[in-house]
Formats: structure tokens, sequence, C-alpha cells
């Protein structure tokens, strides 16, 4: 007998009750006899249904569950439920397979970005690279890319030579003019293979070059190289390219240098995070070239007015860390003080026009050997935040008991015809710590509620989960609206689209979404995607 029907309609039950739960804005407690006979019924349909999944957790959940007449606030309830809520994700989305698949830890996953115009071949990569684990953002416009390059520093990059404005070739040169990354491997791609054009490619900074129609499985293996040739780079360089300063990863060496002397010799040392105000406005104002001269500057500037015993490090992007051994907290905000105010002195010529720049800095001495290299940074980078909250160009210490930051907010909208996404959607964001932003998540069901609740109206910046595919108001028709709007530049998009809808992914890049995810997604990989996105918004 086919039960799909009956299945439909015991998953469309469970989206219902989850939503009439989870979404409504009063904060009324749920009662424990609503609970109970919620579970009692799933557990009665999914048996009948032969689903064991869904039978086995609504019946261990009905274990757990006391019998007395107590009542759930929303948090505690949401724990509770959380496995049947996902079970239910997965199976509706990976079908008949029943087992939640084990994902792999998306750490460290390696960013592909891929620049071509020709938006049915970007979706058969991205998704040919996404299913190998690997994560990838796609750009149709030359311009986009580049910026997008900047901001989210990928591993590896794919350039077809054939773009509308600038082409390809271009697109490698104004990549390679930064030359600061610590070596990423570029690779050309082209339908044409004539030697010229080969040649072409390699001479303006390409790695590799591959032909189209593309052979998925050699192309595979060959970012595989290039991604472990990249490894291996990464971790035996010190130096960082553009600065000539010590990388991110010399950084881990030398503190584990300065935890030991404290061991033997207790001796405190500091660090300070120092961050350029405003850098992406000099990239803006003057280009991207400027903006690597004053970061070449500001390196050597930092290097000449440091003791010997200092070490000066690039952190990542206009980042840096000053390790300051065997000085104590006081001392260190003095010099990073003195710091300031030399540098901000400095004044920069770019055609004609002059500006200075100034940073913010965070300060943290580290006392007892047990501090984890990862603490004393995040304790440091909180005073940095304090110090761009209280208006940039100033130090400030996180010895001195810093007061609780007062993060910024960012207006997550969450909207999908979909009840149990939306709530999926909402325990992933809910989840995350994220630095500078406090989250304000909301979940609509369609465009027309999201602009009728004037949310977008609100000042501030906006993160958007959009699906494609909504009754009412489709995901592209808001876009188009959200992209109108005068809070438009304040707005990054993330589009959820179905796996065949190759015209609404083409018209969803077209119009501005920033990134896209197929549907149904893995919630790990999204979740890595989200943050990605967002911490790169600050
Ligand atoms: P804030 O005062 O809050 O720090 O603002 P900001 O603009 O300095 O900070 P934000 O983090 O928004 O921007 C940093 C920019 O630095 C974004 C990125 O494009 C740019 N960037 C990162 N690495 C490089 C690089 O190597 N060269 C250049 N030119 N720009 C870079
Ligand atoms: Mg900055
Ligand atoms: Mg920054």
């Amino acid at each position: 007998m086919n039960f799909n029907k009956y299945k439909n309609l015991l998953f469309k039950k469970i989206k219902d009750q989850i939503s009439g739960w989870f979404e409504n804005r009063d904060n009324k407690l749920i009662a424990n006899s609503d609970v109970y006979l919620f579970l009692h019924s799933v557990k009665g349909t999914a048996g009948t249904l032969q689903l064991g999944g869904l039978y086995q957790i609504s019946s261990n959940l009905m274990d757990q569950l006391s019998e007395s007449d107590s009542q759930w606030n929303r948090e505690e309830l949401w724990d509770f439920l959380y496995e049947l809520i996902s079970h239910t994700y997965e199976y509706e989305n990976f079908e008949e397979d029943e087992k939640v698949k084990v994902q792999p830890a998306r750490d460290n996953v390696p960013l592909i970005q891929i620049i071509d115009d020709d938006v049915s071949m970007l979706i058969l990569l991205k998704d040919t690279l996404e299913e190998k684990g690997w994560m990838v953002i796609t750009n149709t416009k030359a311009e986009k890319a580049v910026s997008q390059y900047f901001d989210l520093h990928p591993d590896c990059v794919i350039i077809d030579v054939n773009l509308p404005n600038k082409n390809g070739f271009e697109v490698i040169e104004d990549l390679q003019k930064h030359n600061n990354r610590q070596f990423v491997p570029k690779i050309m791609m082209s339908i044409l293979n004539d030697r010229e054009t080969r040649i072409n490619a390699y001479r303006k900074g390409a790695d590799d070059f591959i032909q189209k129609p593309v052979d998925m499985e050699e192309l595979i293996v060959r970012l595989e190289r290039h991604l472990h040739r990249k490894q291996i780079y990464d971790q035996s360089v010190l130096l960082d390219e553009l600065t000539k300063l010590y990388n991110r990863q010399f950084f881990k060496t030398v503190f584990e240098r300065s935890i030991n002397d404290l061991k033997r010799l207790t001796k405190t040392f500091t660090i300070a995070v120092l961050d350029i105000d405003h850098f992406k406005a000099i990239n803006d104002t003057f280009g991207h070239l400027a903006g690597d001269k004053v970061l070449f500057s500001f390196a050597t500037f930092l290097k000449e007015q440091t003791r010997t015993t200092d070490s000066v490090f690039r952190y990542g992007g206009e980042e840096f860390i000053i390790l300051f051994e065997h000085t104590e907290n006081q001392q260190a905000v003095e010099i990073v003080s003195r710091l300031l105010d030399d540098f901000s002195q400095r004044t920069f010529n770019e055609n004609g026009h002059t500006f200075n720049a100034t940073f913010s800095a965070g300060v943290y001495s580290v006392d007892t050997p047990e501090t984890s290299l990862d603490v004393a940074f995040k304790a440091a980078d909180q005073a940095l935040y304090k110090a761009k909250e209280n208006g940039r160009a100033r130090v400030e210490s996180a010895n001195c008991s810093l007061p609780t930051i007062k993060k910024q907010p960012l207006y997550v909208s969450i909207i999908d015809d979909d009840a149990i996404i939306r709530t999926m959607l909402m325990r992933i964001l809910q989840s995350m710590d994220l630095r500078n932003y406090e989250l304000n998540i909301m979940v609509f069901e369609d465009g027309r509620k999201f602009f009728d609740s004037n949310r977008f109206e609100q000042e501030g910046e906006h993160f958007l989960i959009l699906d494609g595919v909504m009754p009412v108001m489709d995901g592209v028709e808001v876009l188009q609206k959200v992209k109108k709007s005068p809070n438009a530049k304040n707005a990054l998009v993330l589009m959820l689209t179905g796996r065949k809808s190759e015209y609404d992914i083409a018209r969803a890049l077209k119009l501005g979404a920033d990134d896209y995810v197929t549907k149904p997604f893995s919630i790990t990989e999204l979740q890595a995607r989200i943050e990605r996105l967002i911490q790169r918004m600050s």
C-alpha cells in the first residue's frame, strides 16, 4: 500500500503544530498535556505508516515526559523536541533513507570561488564541488567577484575567460596585482583552447588552465592537488607576502613560546589586536591598490616603532597583532596609544588627494600559563570591538574589567513557506555566537507578510534568507523589491532554491543575491555558510 498521502498529512500536521508553538509572538507557556497529545498522535500515526525512526523518537520523547500538569516555555520545549524536528526535516528532504546522515565536521572546509557568467555552468560546478564537501561561492559579474574575493578569502578561484564588461584575463590581473594573498591558486577556464589563450592565461597569473566542456573528474583531481599544495604552503610559510610581517600561522608558535616562558620565568606578556578604522572606505574611495599601500606602510611603521623583543603579525585582512614580551598591561596600553598618536599623524597621498588613517586596538595581558590562544585572542578582540564602539582611534584593555559590550543588532528575516525549515533556520541562527552582532530573528511565511511588517524599514543591517519558491509573493519578487528599496545596501541576501530551478538561480544572481543554497541543504553546511557570510559583514 502506498502511504505517501498519509505521510504527507502527518508531516503537515507536525509542521502546523511546530509553527503554532514556536512562531507565536506571545510568550505563552505550553501545557504539558498538549505536548503529550501531540507526541501520542505522532507516535501512533508513525507506527501505522511504518516510519520506524519517527516512531522511535516520539516514543522515546513520550517516555521522558512527566505526567504532571506542568508547562513548558518555548525554549525548553524546543530543546526537548529538537530531534523530532530535525528528523522530520531530514526525512522529508532526504526521503526514504530514514537514517539521519552523519555529517563531517565543517571547520576549515575549503572555500572555492567560481566566476562565470554562464549560469548553468555555475550551477553544475557548484553542485558537483559541494558534493565533495567543499564550500562554493559563485559570481556572474567581475566587479562583484573582485570585491568578494577580498571579503571572503577563498582558497582557490576558478575564472572563466569570457565575461561581460571585464574579461577573465583582466579579472585575474586585478587579483594578481594585489598579490597579497598567501598563494591562492587560480584556474582559468575557457571554451577556447588555442595556444595563445593558454599562454596568455599563464602569463596573467593563472596556475592552471581548464578547457570547456569540463571533465569533472579531472577538474576535481586538479582542484584537490591545488588545495593540497595551498595547505602545505600555508603551513610552511611564516611571512605574509604583502606586508612582510609574520603571519597568523607563526603567531601560534610565538604565543606557545611565550606561554612556556611564562611557565618558567613567570613573566607576563601582552597581546594587542589592531584593526585599521574604516578601511573599507579607503578601498572604496581610492581602490584596493591604495588600500594595499596603507597596509604595507602600517606594517612597516609597526615594525619600526616596536622593540626587537616584540613581534608583529598580520592576523588577517587589515587586522594586526603585536605580542609584547615581558610587558604588563598598563605599559602595553601606553605603547599602543603612542603608536596610535604617531600613526594618525601620517599623511597618505593618492592621485593628488591626501588622507589620514587611524586604528583601534584591544589589549590583553596573559599572566597564567593555562591561558589558551583562543581565550587570549577573544579577550583582546572583545576589547578591540569595544574600542570600535566607543568611537574608534582608541585603545581598550580587556584586563580592566570590560563592561558588557553592547552589540549592534542584525535583523535576520527568514522568509519561507515551510514551517520546519523556518524553525530549523531559526534554531541554527539562535545558536550562533557572533562577535559584533546581536541577532534579532523573525520568521515570515511569505514575502507580503515580511513587507507588511515594515521590518525592512528598520534602520540597521539586515540579513535575509529567502525561499525561492513561495505562494503569494515568491523569493525573486521579494529580492527585487528589497533591491529597489532605499535600505538595499544594508541587506545581505541568501536565497534558498530548488536544485533544478536554474532559471530562478540565474535571476537571483542577476538581481544581486549574495549567495544561494540549493534545497535540500545539509544543516551543518548551511550553518557554516551563514556564519561565514555574517562574519564578513562586519
Ligand atoms: P572598522 O572601522 O569597523 O574596522 O571598518 P573597516 O571598514 O575597517 O572594516 P571592515 O572589516 O568592514 O572592512 C575591512 C576591509 O578590508 C574589507 C576587505 O575588503 C578589506 N581587505 C581585506 N584584506 C585586504 C587586503 O589585503 N588588501 C586590501 N586592499 N583590502 C583588504
Ligand atoms: Mg577595520
Ligand atoms: Mg576588520
